[in-house]
């Protein structure tokens, strides 16, 4: 089934690419196996995959310590600053940074284990009072803070959209955040990039890709139905 799932997505990924004149190498899929078993990863890895989501510090550490050191593990959950020991020097990036309390312990942590630490920077576009991340008009300051600090990379910009019946709504959602990447990458903040558009999950990620995305997070079209947990 899950070899099944990743070319069909796949294939998805490569026809929007083609709508809109990208190179399909520009996006990569992350498979997002929260909930899910290791079996499951490893069924994955042998189709190719190398890139997978988690988004609990604990689950992450545990599936990190038994599966082979070439996966690439994306942060992407909501991560207390209790819990970023257990995520840094294993995440390959760390998609949901969004207060200046959290990136000084990413800072600190990473200071602590002689490491430098990508990140990203988590918006709610939308503004949905459920969801974390900052506001737009906040996201500059916060970049600007971060920078200075010598263990952490920005390599860009994270939000997760609403759930919507028809992705096509969300297409505002990600054409906003691209257009507040682009504005932040035109004030060159030394130790920013912006080359990072962490956006589209299963429900929208064709629509995503249209409008820029570089990372795909997709759990449920690849893994199947999570139970609630
Ligand atoms: C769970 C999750 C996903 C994947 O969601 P699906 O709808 O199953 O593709 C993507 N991003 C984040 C931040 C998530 O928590």
């Amino acid at each position: 089934m899950i070899q099944k799932n990743l070319a069909k997505v796949e294939e998805n990924i490569a026809q929007a690419c083609k709508r809109c004149g990208r190179d399909s190498k520009e996006v990569t899929l992350i498979a997002v196996s929260k909930t899910k078993p290791v079996t499951m990863i490893q069924e994955a890895m042998e189709c190719g995959k190398r890139e997978f989501g988690e988004n609990k510090a604990q689950e992450m550490k545990e599936k990190y310590e038994v599966l082979p050191k070439d996966i690439k593990w994306h942060f992407i959950g909501h991560l207390q600053t209790n819990k970023v020991k257990y995520v840094v020097g294993r995440a390959c990036l760390i998609h949901s940074v969004d207060s200046l309390h959290l990136a000084e312990a990413v800072e600190a942590e990473s200071a602590k284990k002689d490491v430098i630490s990508d990140i990203l920077i988590e918006v709610n576009v939308a503004e949905e009072e459920s969801k974390f991340g900052l506001k737009m008009e906040e996201t500059l300051n916060l970049v600007e803070n971060i920078a200075k600090m010598p263990h952490i990379r920005i390599k860009g910009l994270m939000t997760i959209a609403p759930f919507v019946e028809n992705q096509e709504e969300n297409r505002v959602v990600f054409r906003k955040l691209r257009e507040l990447s682009v504005d932040i990458a035109k004030k060159n903040i030394d130790n920013v990039s912006m080359s990072v558009l962490s956006m589209g999950m299963t429900n929208d990620y064709e629509v995503a890709i249209e409008e820029g995305a570089t990372y795909v997070r997709v759990g449920t079209g690849i893994f199947g139905e999570r139970s609630l947990h």
